[in-house]
């Protein structure tokens, strides 16, 4: 038995929606006014300007489905709201959206799980199940922005999942959300975070796609480096050093290091003072390091820092004259650290709650 496939509306670009709505026989004009809705997360009934036959058809042969709003947690202390988004083969991922002065940013999923094993992160504790197509990155910003009624002016690829290990769906998801006939969610507000896939690191410096890169580096020596993320026996970080000036050089753009300090792994002064020497070795041009005080994970058995190291690493990376900040915890009463609440979701099922 063959397996009907609709096609999925909401990665089309705009040429293929219009290709798309005049083989239904409707004008090329409604693609315009169909993908404006669908990148406002609107359903097939509020599209009050779309003919009603119009809109029969599309039910009727297109695959059109939004991420659900399964679970909603709003931080008491700064507003923070977690979603967790049934997908529509009853998978689900995690959009963190977090208000700042400027406006609003959503942290995105990419991947339902992950498979890039780093020892500390919650996402990748029980492996990768697939790949998010287009839509699905793609209507967590729509939907999350539709129910918080923030306009959101940014976004970071730092939620479930390796961006860079779904490279197509990531890139086209990128070209959607910039277009300026939907979001417009500039190139220059988004950023995309990456354990290191030094290929695609490359390949992203040609696309035209000029995102922030961020960089998870986490250890300033191979041997530390693969003793957290298996993704370092694959990689040297002479070598991934190496593509990040190359991203640099071709798109203009600084990249950013994130280091999530880990209470006697990666934490000490000597770390910091290691970390400067191999960005300034390796990378030659400015850069800027993000230390993350690490969010514990039960499962993992790793200590967080506390504050004072925090500061002294940042200090030892400053008086060597690398750029440095310690990240702000927005959130931290409803875990808003992505992966945490997948996890337990699993868990409930799993134990049939
Ligand atoms: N796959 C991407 C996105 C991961 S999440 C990547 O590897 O970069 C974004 C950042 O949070 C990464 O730097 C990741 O290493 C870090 N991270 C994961 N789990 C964490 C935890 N429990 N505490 C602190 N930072 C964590």
């Amino acid at each position: 038995m063959e397996i009907e496939t609709r096609p999925d509306i909401m990665s089309m670009n705009q040429e293929e929606l219009t290709n798309f709505t005049l083989s239904l026989g409707e004008a090329k004009f409604r693609a315009g006014q169909l993908y404006k809705w669908m990148h406002a997360g609107a359903d097939f009934d509020e599209m009050t300007n779309l003919p009603k036959t119009f809109r029969n058809k599309l039910a009727a042969t297109a695959d059109y489905r939004l991420p659900k709003i399964e679970r909603k947690l709003v931080s008491k202390k700064d507003g923070t709201i977690k979603y967790l988004f049934g997908l529509t083969d009853g998978e689900c991922v995690e959009s963190v959206l977090m208000k700042y002065e400027y406006g609003s940013s959503l942290c995105v999923s990419s991947q339902a799980g992950c498979r890039m094993g780093c020892r500390f992160c919650a996402s990748t504790l029980s492996g990768r199940v697939r790949n998010l197509t287009p839509s699905e990155i793609l209507g967590q910003v729509a939907v999350a922005s539709r129910d918080s009624g923030e306009r959101i002016r940014s976004i970071v690829m730092m939620g479930i999942g390796e961006p860079l290990d779904n490279y197509e769906n990531v890139l086209r998801f990128l070209r959607l959300v910039g277009d300026e006939n939907g979001l417009g969610i500039g190139m220059r507000r988004i950023s995309l975070s990456t354990c290191g896939i030094v290929p695609n690191i490359r390949r992203l410096a040609d696309e035209g796609v000029p995102v922030t890169l961020s960089v998870s580096l986490h250890a300033y020596d191979d041997e530390k480096r693969k003793a957290l993320m298996p993704i370092a026996y694959k990689y040297s970080i002479e070598e991934l050093l190496g593509a990040c000036r190359y991203y640099f050089e071709k798109t203009g753009r600084r990249v950013s290091f994130e280091y999530t300090l880990i209470s006697g792994e990666n934490d000490s002064v000597e770390d910091a003072a290691s970390l400067a020497n191999i960005l300034r070795k390796y990378m030659k041009v400015p850069s800027h390091v993000n230390l993350i005080m690490l969010n514990e994970v039960d499962e993992t058995g790793l200590k967080t820092v506390d504050r004072a190291a925090a500061k002294r690493f940042e200090e030892e990376l400053k008086r060597r004259g690398q750029n440095a900040t310690i990240r702000r915890r927005l959130g931290s009463d409803i875990d808003a650290s992505c992966g945490q609440l997948r996890l337990s979701k699993l868990a409930e099922t799993e134990s049939g709650i």
